[in-house]
């Protein structure tokens, strides 16, 4: 399909979008969206989790997500109340999604990366009244923090903890066979349930309303303290739904789901997505592993793969990439973070991935609000957004708030089904972020062109100011991504005395690579504008990165600075 003639409107026309009206948003709870996969596609693949050996079909699926709801509120858990999940990626962590969607409770979900006061802080913020924890994962032991948090453990019954510090906190569910003292184990979360148990599940169902909150996501900390994003059945699902649509995911399909379950691109692009049109989930390991995946996707015959840029960029520089068969790949999504031109392409001629779609979203939309059509020309599936999803409205305003005509840059804002219900136990920052109308701040530049499609240009707060210069770091390491030795690159400002900020590049070269610091200048030299030319080239191993795959500017911003020797104007570090 091509542009139809009416898709293009005058180029002066405002920067306000509307997404298609049709299909209709689905009207369902998580639970009900659960039976109605079952009743179409019951005896299909519904889960593989390749670490765990677990194969299981639609029917099955249900059958033992109904059994942990059963008896977490046999266990005295009402409706509304908060279960959190700390653990990676699991079989338990998708029992406890749906389980809880289905039973009424609000899942937390908890960033695997977290420590003690991090934990503590997410728990008591949302008052957490359980926990589904795994015993541990890499260096975190996330038994031995919460008994230290909590060391009234040692001397409870499972479900009757009464902790100082984690004072709505009852029960703790550890996932390992033998659980340390005051834990109940999962597997008597998985133990039969009994008719009466069975009977207060149904009732609690029933009385599930889609505009009820199903889940809080922690946003991912890359600036300042977590705020719990409250997100309902109605936002997760119907983003799910319209985000496998424009994938074109079907029961034949099979998506491999390598990024986090606690984020909505593993919670919702995954797992709901694929509830929402029959697809299998496939997760190919605990945390990301490049080798595993390819590994997955050869053996499962995934037609899908989902990842952040970076997650693409180890798969196809891996040393053994060339001996795995990928062929049966179709589509996927990229997101997270600016997704390189250049990845683009690599992935959709290296890895098979021609439907590949580029999404666009933060988890207080639920995440996507926007997104490429597996048919959109291919210049613009690979280097914009995509168009504004169906059922939302986005636009770009300036500084003052004032929309600004098509093409202009500005401050990317969304409004609909997709933003959520609030930040919990926080009504300040609620209003800081969505405005009386209804708008959702993103807090990201972009522009939206004539024909409708978005291209972002950075986070607001990215910008880099060479004297009085507006430098979108985007836009350089776009350009730096061509150099055939360059693997990956950030750009970021440091402080200056002369020009306020200079650019840095900071990148990691391609392996055997014989770049240095003045071949990517000169490289840039006669390419790019000379203030856009960084003054300052780092050649690095690796970027500070959030578990979720974002590179932490602010860190590296910090890091580059003190390599460098440079100091801000106040006399910190930059
Ligand atoms: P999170 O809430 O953790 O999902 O982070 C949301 C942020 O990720 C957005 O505000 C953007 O800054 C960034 N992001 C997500 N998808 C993209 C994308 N396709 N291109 C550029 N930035 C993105």
């Amino acid at each position: 399909m091509t542009m139809a003639a009416r898709d293009i409107i005058a180029a002066d026309a405002p920067s306000h979008v509307r997404g298609a009206a049709a299909p209709p948003l689905l009207d369902l709870s998580i639970g009900a969206a659960l039976d109605a996969a079952v009743a179409r596609h019951g005896a299909r693949d519904a889960l593989v989790v390749r670490q765990q050996g677990i194969r299981w079909t639609w029917a099955e699926l249900r059958d033992r997500v109904d059994t942990v709801a059963a008896r977490l509120l046999a266990l005295g858990l009402a409706p509304g109340d908060r279960v959190g999940i700390w653990s990676p990626n699991s079989v338990e962590w998708v029992l406890a999604q749906f389980a809880t969607a289905r039973a009424g409770l609000i899942l937390v979900s908890l960033n695997p990366a977290y420590r003690r006061h991090e934990i503590e802080y997410a728990l008591n913020k949302v008052g957490c009244r359980a926990l589904i924890l795994a015993p541990a994962f890499k260096s975190s032991d996330y038994a031995g923090m919460i008994a230290a948090l909590a060391p009234e453990l040692a001397h409870c019954a499972p479900g009757a903890l009464q902790a100082a510090r984690l004072p709505a906190l009852r029960l703790v569910v550890c996932t390992a066979p033998q659980p340390p003292p005051g834990m109940l184990a999962f597997a008597e979360l998985q133990r039969d349930a009994g008719s009466a148990e069975r009977a207060q599940l149904a009732a609690a169902a029933a009385a599930v309303d889609p505009r009820d909150a199903v889940n809080i996501q922690f946003t991912s900390g890359t600036t300042g303290a977590p705020k719990g994003a409250t997100l309902s059945h109605r936002n997760i699902l119907n983003n799910g739904y319209f985000v496998g649509r424009a994938m074109r995911l079907s029961e034949h399909d099979r998506l491999c789901i390598p990024v986090p379950l606690y984020h909505c691109f593993g919670m919702v692009m995954g797992n709901l997505a694929c509830l929402t049109h029959g697809a299998c989930m496939v997760y190919p390991g605990e945390g990301f592993d490049p080798l595993a995946v390819l590994q997955t996707v050869q053996d499962e015959r995934c037609t899908a793969l989902h990842g952040v840029p970076t997650m693409f960029i180890a798969e196809l520089e891996h040393p053994r990439f060339a001996e795995f068969d990928l062929a049966s790949l179709r589509t996927g999504i990229m997101a997270g973070a600016p997704c390189p031109v250049e990845v683009m392409r690599k992935v959709m001629e290296r890895m098979h991935l021609r439907e590949i779609t580029i999404a666009y979203g933060m988890t207080e939309t639920s995440p996507v609000s926007f997104q490429g059509a597996v048919d959109d020309p291919l210049e613009r599936r690979v280097s914009t957004v995509g168009r504004v999803q169906p059922h939302l409205e986005a636009r770009i305003v300036d500084e003052r708030g004032a929309v600004v005509p098509r093409g202009t840059k500005g401050e990317l804002q969304v409004r609909g089904y997709s933003v959520m219900l609030g930040y919990w136990d926080d009504d300040e920052k609620t209003r800081e972020a969505i405005d009386a109308d209804g708008w959702m701040r993103t807090g990201d530049l972009g522009a939206i062109d004539a024909a409708g499609y978005c291209s972002i240009l950075g986070r607001a707060k990215d910008m880099v100011i060479r004297g009085g210069e507006n430098i979108y770091p985007r836009e350089i390491e776009e350009f730096l991504y061509r150099h055939p030795q360059i693997r990956d690159v950030q750009v970021v400002g440091v402080p200056d005395p002369r020009f306020g900020e200079e650019l840095c590049a900071c990148v990691v070269v391609q392996p055997g690579a014989t770049l240095d610091a003045e071949a990517v200048r000169a490289f840039c030299r006669d390419e790019i504008a000379p203030f856009k030319v960084p003054r300052y080239v780092l050649l690095v191993e690796d970027f500070p990165m959030t578990v979720t795959g974002k590179i932490q500017k602010f860190m590296l911003r910090r890091l580059a600075g003190e390599r460098l020797g440079l100091q801000a104007p106040d006399g910190g570090a930059a």
